[in-house]
C-alpha cells in the first residue's frame, strides 16, 4: 500500500469491488482495493464453465423477474449502469461481446479471463491500486461513521484509513474463489442485519439416485416441483443426471424454492417429462406404433427407440422386465407404467449441494439496512455494501453479474461523491 489514507477502501476485487473502485476512481476520488486471494476475480474467470456470461439484454421489467427477494431495489442501480452501458464499457476496453440464445451476453472470446483481465487493466488505469494477498480483518468506526480497518498483508496487520468504504466481499460460494463470507460478518459486526444465508443455483440429491447415468444431459424435459404434494412451478429445457441426483438448468432454476423447502423440513419431490411435447393420448399412440414396428423384437429395441442409452437399463430395472426378453412382456399395464414414467418420473428430493458447489448466494445483508439510491448503509455513514454480500440473488442468464456490476458502480459513484464532499 502506497499510502495509510485514501478517499475509498474497497473490499474484495470481484465484479462488483471492480467496478465500484473503477468508477470512484473515475469520479477523481484516490482508491485502494484489497483483494485477499494472490489474483484479483477468481469467480469470475470460472463463470460460465469459464465463458463468463455477463449479462442478459431481456428488458429491464423482465429482468428484475429474475431476481429475488426484492428486484425493485434495484431500478436505480439498474438505471445508474445496466446492460447496454457494460457493453459499451467493455467494448471500450477492447472486449467484443456476442448475446447467445436466452438473450445471454458473452464475451466473443468465449473467455471470461478476457474479461477479468481487461476490467483489472480499465481500474489500474483509473489510477486505483489494487493489492493482492490483503485480507480484511475488520472495519474501524468512530463517531463519524466509517474511519478506516484493519489489513492482514503478507507484510503483517496493517491499518489503512478512508473516507469511505465499500464491502464488495462476494457471497459464501465457491469459498475457493475467495468469497467465503467475511462481508456478512463486517455487516454484522457494524450493527446490520443479515438474512439468512442459503446455497443457491445448486445441484439436488434424490432418491432414486442413477450413477451410471451421470453425466446424461436430457434436452427439452420438463422438470415440475411439489412441495408438500402441492406443484410449485416447473420448467423446461435441459437437466444432467449426477452421481447423487440431478442438476443442469432447469434444476437450478427451481433449486432456490426447493433449499428453502428442504431446509423448513417439507416433503419436496421433483417430476421429470422426457416428452413434454407430446400429450399422454399422443404418447400412446407413438408407443404402440413403435411396438407394431418392433413385433419379435426385444424389450430393450421399444425402449432404445423412446430414451437415450443410460436410461434403458433403468427403465427395464423400473419394469421388471428382462432387457433382451420379448416385447410381449409388456403387457397394458406395463404400457401403463412406461407411460407413467415417461411423462411423470418422480423423484423425492433428500438433499442439496453444498457451499462448495453453490453457484450464488441467497441472503445476505439486508437491503432494509441499505439506501438503493446509493447503495450506502442506513447504519453506518460512508460505509456501502454491493454485489453478491446484499441480500440479493437471480436466475441464471447472466443476471447475478449485472447485479454485482451494477451495484459495484452505483457504490462506488455514490462512496466518490461522498468522499469529495459533494453528496
Ligand atoms: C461456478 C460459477 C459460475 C457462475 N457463472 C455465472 C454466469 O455465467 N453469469 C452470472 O451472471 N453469474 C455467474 N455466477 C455468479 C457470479 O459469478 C457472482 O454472483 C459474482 O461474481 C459476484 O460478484 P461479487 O463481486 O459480488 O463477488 P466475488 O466475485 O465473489 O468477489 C468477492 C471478492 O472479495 C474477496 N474477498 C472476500 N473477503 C475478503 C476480505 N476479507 N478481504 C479482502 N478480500 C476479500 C474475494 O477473494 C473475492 O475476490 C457464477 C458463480 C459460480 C460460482
Amino acid at each position: 500500500m502506497k499510502r495509510s489514507s485514501y478517499d475509498l477502501v474497497v473490499i474484495g476485487a470481484g465484479a462488483a469491488g471492480l467496478l465500484a473502485a473503477g468508477r470512484a476512481a473515475m469520479l477523481g476520488a484516490s482508491v485502494l482495493l484489497l483483494e485477499k486471494m494472490e489474483k484479483p476475480a477468481r469467480k469470475l474467470r470460472i463463470s460460465g464453465k469459464g465463458r463468463a456470461n455477463i449479462t442478459n439484454m431481456k428488458a429491464l421489467e423482465d429482468h428484475l423477474k429474475e431476481i429475488h427477494p426484492e428486484p425493485r431495489f434495484l431500478r436505480q442501480a439498474f438505471g445508474a449502469f445496466f446492460n447496454r452501458d457494460l457493453i459499451a464499457l467493455l467494448e471500450e476496453m477492447g472486449v467484443e461481446t456476442k448475446t447467445e440464445r436466452g438473450e445471454r451476453v458473452f464475451p466473443v472470446s468465449d473467455k471470461a479471463w478476457d474479461v477479468a483481465e481487461a476490467l483489472v487493466a480499465w481500474a489500474k488505469r483509473q489510477g486505483v491500486e489494487i493489492v493482492h494477498q490483503s485480507r480484511v480483518e475488520k472495519l474501524i468506526l468512530d463517531e463519524n461513521g466509517f474511519a478506516g480497518l484493519m489489513v492482514a498483508s503478507t507484510a503483517g496487520p496493517r491499518r489503512i484509513e478512508a473516507k469511505c468504504g465499500i464491502v464488495a466481499t462476494g457471497g459464501r460460494s465457491y469459498p475457493g474463489t475467495g468469497s467465503s463470507g467475511d462481508g456478512f460478518l463486517f455487516a454484522e459486526q457494524t450493527g446490520h442485519r443479515v438474512d439468512p444465508l442459503r446455497p443457491s443455483l445448486v445441484a439436488i440429491e434424490t432418491n432414486p439416485s442413477f450413477p451410471r447415468a451421470k453425466g446424461l444431459s436430457l434436452k427439452n424435459v420438463q422438470l415440475s416441483l411439489w412441495i408438500a404434494e402441492k406443484k410449485q412451478g416447473s420448467e423446461f429445457g435441459e437437466a444432467e443426471f449426477t452421481e447423487k441426483g440431478l442438476d443442469g438448468p432447469i434444476v437450478l432454476r427451481l433449486s432456490r424454492r426447493i433449499v428453502d423447502a428442504v431446509a423448513a423440513g417439507q416433503r419436496v419431490t421433483v417430476s421429470l417429462d422426457l416428452k413434454p411435447a407430446l400429450d399422454p393420448q399422443k404418447l400412446e399412440a407413438r408407443l404402440l406404433r413403435e411396438m407394431e414396428a418392433r413385433k419379435g423384437g426385444s424389450c430393450q429395441d421399444l425402449l432404445r427407440s423412446l430414451l437415450p442409452p443410460q436410461l434403458v437399463e433403468v427403465f427395464t430395472l423400473a419394469l421388471h422386465v428382462k432387457p433382451t426378453g420379448p416385447l410381449s412382456q409388456i403387457t397394458a399395464p406395463l404400457r401403463k407404467k412406461l407411460l407413467h414414467l415417461l411423462k411423470d418420473w418422480r423423484f423425492e428430493v433428500v438433499g442439496h449441494g453444498s457451499w462448495e458447489r453453490a453457484i450464488v448466494t441467497a441472503g445476505g445483508v439486508s437491503l432494509k439496512d441499505i439506501d438503493p439510491k446509493t447503495m450506502a448503509s442506513r447504519r453506518v455513514r460512508g460505509l456501502y455494501f454491493a454485489g453478491e454480500v446484499l441480500d440479493l440473488d437471480a436466475n441464471t442468464g447472466g443476471f447475478n453479474l449485472q447485479i454485482a456490476f451494477s451495484t459495484g458502480w452505483l457504490a462506488g459513484e455514490s462512496a466518490a461523491r461522498k468522499a469529495s464532499g459533494e453528496a
